[in-house]
């Protein structure tokens, strides 16, 4: 499996520090979970990954299987295996899911490697029906007037017909009503096998109650500050993030 390695990562937006020395590996495998409060630097992170050209990224590294991947372009990244889930998706006018799919397939194959139309339209139907998505959708413009919950579902979409090897799903619950809740776990549950690895960012526990996270991490003022198993995102729920900013003695 692969392995996404963040080590003493410091992150500056307009001059601000955000991230102030993230250390995190990611394994195939292995689903992580980052909870913390708002404004702390998740989705900060989730950008800096991805290469987002606005976040400059002043010390430390980021590596994918010992590639370092601040050396590469925003499109080299996903075809290194990397997807980013955003917090607020933007729409593609002109593209429509479908070829948006099967491009971003086909860039992550070899030449003369690339999916046949057939083989294509079989497995986006198959997910489709999986995610109980309407099949016009994959004939509509990408994310174009797509409600909230449209455009996470369509996002699980994409990331299991994209396989990456490691994916960030920055807040895919937000403004989800429970049955669309239930159907975007339900695919990421299904992604889980030893060559995918996964990072849940969300602000609340109620994902993971339906996706079982092998490890939980709370991120505090821009760095990591404690991680634990499942159980800690279910005292999270219960206690709020109080109690960890007294056990670290941790200042507003
Ligand atoms: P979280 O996802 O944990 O809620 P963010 O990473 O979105 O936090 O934001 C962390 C901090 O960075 C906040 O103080 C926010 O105002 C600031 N920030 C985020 N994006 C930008 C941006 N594009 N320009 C300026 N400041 C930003
Ligand atoms: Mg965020
Ligand atoms: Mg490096």
């Amino acid at each position: 499996g692969s392995v996404l390695e963040i080590k003493n990562l410091h992150v500056t937006i307009e001059g601000n520090e955000i991230l102030k020395g993230v250390n995190l590996t990611i394994k195939g495998g292995e689903f992580h979970a980052i909870m913390g409060p708002n404004g702390t630097g998740k989705s900060t992170l989730a950008s800096a990954i991805m290469g987002h050209p606005k976040f400059e990224i002043t010390e430390g590294s980021i590596h994918l299987d010992g590639e370092d991947v601040l050396e590469m372009e925003v499109d080299e990244r996903a075809r290194a295996g990397l997807f980013l889930g955003m917090q607020y998706p933007s729409e593609i006018s002109g593209v429509t899911t479908s070829d948006f799919l099967r491009s971003s397939i086909n860039a992550r194959r070899e030449e003369g490697d690339e999916i046949s139309l057939m083989k294509f339209i079989k497995e986006m139907d198959k997910t489709l029906d999986f995610l109980e998505i309407d099949k016009n959708m994959a004939q509509r413009y990408l994310n174009e007037g797509f409600s909230g919950g449209e455009k996470k579902r369509n996002e699980i979409l994409q990331l299991m017909m994209m396989k990456p090897e490691i994916a960030i799903l920055d807040e895919i619950d937000s403004g989800l009503d429970i049955d669309a809740l239930k159907i975007v776990s339900k695919g990421i549950n299904k992604m889980r096998e030893d060559n995918f690895g996964c990072l849940i960012i969300t602000h609340y526990q109620r994902l993971l109650n339906y996706i079982t996270p092998d490890y939980v991490h709370v991120m505090m003022q821009g760095r990591v500050v404690k991680s634990g198993g499942p159980e800690l995102a279910q005292r999270l729920e219960a206690e709020g993030y109080e109690w960890i900013k007294a056990e670290l003695g941790i200042e507003d």
